[in-house]
């Protein structure tokens, strides 16, 4: 599962941060989380729950998702859409000259500690 692998990706991080800053609990992981990345939010935080109370430093730390509508833009008459309602075609001029601003992202946004 795709989302697996990302939540072990996130833990690896959590855990550099909170190395670094000799934190010993975290209790709060925030996430940017695209709206066209291939992550399900759901299935992140499944997965979350499953991996992270494995760890004494991430038992019971809750993982907060904040999604990022996609936003592509054009350039041909240099405006911005949704890219979830259009595509790549812009919807005022028609071109396919266009491409993705934002909504593909998969961040560490914020980390809470205790
Ligand atoms: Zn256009």
């Amino acid at each position: 599962m795709h989302e697996l692998g990302i939540v072990f990706y996130i833990i690896r991080d959590v855990k550099k941060v909170a190395e670094e800053n000799s934190v010993g609990h975290v209790s709060k992981v925030v996430m940017s989380i695209g709206e066209v990345s291939t992550i399900i939010p759901d299935y992140l935080t499944d997965c979350w729950r499953w991996a992270a109370d494995k760890e004494p430093l991430l038992k019971g730390c809750t993982l907060e998702i904040q999604q990022v509508p996609a936003v592509s833009y054009c350039g041909d008459c240099n405006s911005e859409f949704g890219t979830v309602d259009f595509g790549k075609k812009c919807p005022l001029c028609g071109s396919e000259n266009t491409w993705l601003l934002r909504g593909n992202e998969v961040e560490i946004k914020e980390i809470a500690c205790d």
